[in-house]
């Protein structure tokens, strides 16, 4: 019998309110913890999120939460789904269910007390595993206990079938192969998602870039990025991936998943802006990455300190620093180079453009194009002469040709 221990958040008063607002409603053993914080608790891994899973219907649950003082949420009730907030902190409550029909990507569910039946619905056997309040552990599938221990990934049930119903645990299964997997991956699961791959077409573009986010923000991506790559997984998700080299040289020096799907994608604005958008990614992802392949023409690792200071000031720090990281993964000989300019541009704060229009209008200049001749050539000689902080007046006065007369 496995049992959990020394887990701050079981004990913890928030998680214990909770279940014991559960309990007082459907009775002891009416509520079982979950998923992730099981499956981490066994691996020694840390928590995020507590997932409950309770036979309560779900207006009993939210009722039941009500009445202890806490707060409901009802964040999902046709999937049986609300969310508790105690101290802060959400519990998403799930009344166990089955799904009855499903498309490849929603379920049509009903309600159940079967824990085995909760169990069957569920991607991956150490996905399937619960536990009580007191930390007793329940493996209905047999095998999620030792999967865990391992770190083998194994699909609940016969994989193509469980693909069929919703073609995102294809995904799922690499990115939780990246965050736990050892050794190799499951053959079995790994065929069907290579026979099915082409089924993830009927995916929305935020559930596909959920995922792919996650799998890359796993410590070590690449032996689960290689698989997709093969499995034809890679190009149904991400067609412009096609060199996996570069990704494979710079992914463990960066620790920004936006930064490491960059990696996997050229070096083209436009390529980069059609891709995001088409994930559906935020427009500060879409930003990022396109202010990066702007930059490009202006870092290399031959770099003088002045250039590199003319690149931030430009392209700013993030995008210069994100490339030079970049530059390092494809010529690692010279990664010592990018490491130097890298430090430098930490600590370098570019400077505003320290005149203005108003500073011409004010020396008597007519509002106009002359305006915009002089600024131009005001900024071109402050940045060559690499940024001074005094003499503007005497710039700019050189700059403005006294009226004939
Ligand atoms: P994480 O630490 O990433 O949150 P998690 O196991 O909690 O890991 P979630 O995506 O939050 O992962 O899902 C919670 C649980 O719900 C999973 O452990 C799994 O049992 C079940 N689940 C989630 N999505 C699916 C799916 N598409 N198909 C089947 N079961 C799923
Ligand atoms: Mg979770």
């Amino acid at each position: 019998m496995t049992r959990l221990t020394d887990q701050a958040w079981l004990n913890d008063p928030a998680t214990r309110a909770v279940v014991a607002a559960l309990e007082a409603a459907g009775g002891p053993g009416c509520s079982r913890f979950v998923g992730g914080c099981v499956r981490n608790a066994l691996m020694g891994r840390p928590i995020d999120d507590i997932d409950i899973a309770t036979t309560l219907k779900p207006e009993q649950t939210e009722k039941a939460i009500r009445v202890a003082g806490l707060k409901a949420v009802p964040t999902g009730i046709a999937h049986g789904t609300v969310t508790a907030v105690a101290d802060r902190k959400p519990f998403e409550i799930t009344t166990l269910r089955r799904d009855v029909t499903t498309d490849g990507r929603n379920a049509t569910v009903a309600f159940t007390d079967d824990w085995a039946e909760d169990a069957a619905r569920r991607d991956f056997r150490l996905n399937a595993l619960y536990a009580d309040a007191k930390g007793q552990v329940f493996d209905p599938t047999g095998q999620g206990v030792e999967d865990a221990a391992a770190g083998r990934i194994v699909f609940v049930g016969d994989p193509a079938t469980r693909i069929r119903e919703d073609y995102l645990r294809i995904l799922r299964f690499f990115r939780f192969f990246a965050w736990y997997g050892r050794g190799e991956m499951d053959a079995a699961g790994l065929e069907a998602c290579r026979e099915l791959a082409s089924g993830m077409t009927r995916l929305s573009a935020e559930r596909v870039s959920k995922e792919l986010m996650k799998l890359l923000a796993a410590d070590d991506p690449r032996p689960a990025v290689r698989a997709m790559a093969d499995t034809g997984v890679l190009a149904q998700v991400l067609p412009d991936a096609d060199d996996l080299a570069l990704f494979e040289a710079v992914v463990t020096r960066m620790d920004d998943p936006v930064e490491r799907l960059g990696a996997l994608l050229p070096l083209d604005a436009n390529l980069l802006r059609r891709v995001t958008e088409g994930l559906r990614l935020p427009n500060a992802t879409r930003d990022r990455l396109t202010d990066m392949a702007q930059a490009a023409a202006d870092v290399d690792l031959n770099l003088t300190d002045h250039a590199l200071r003319v690149a931030v000031y430009r392209h700013g720090r993030r995008a210069v620093r994100e490339l030079l990281t970049r530059r390092s993964g494809e010529t690692p000989s010279r990664s010592g180079d990018g490491d130097r300019l890298r430090a430098l541009a930490a600590t370098w704060d570019a400077p505003v453009m320290p005149v203005g229009g108003k500073d011409i209008v004010g020396l008597g200049v007519p509002p106009g194009p002359e305006t915009g001749r002089i600024l131009k050539a005001f900024e071109a000689g402050w940045i060559a002469d690499d940024f001074p902080v005094e003499g503007h007046a005497d710039r700019l006065a050189a700059l403005i040709t006294p009226p004939r007369g």
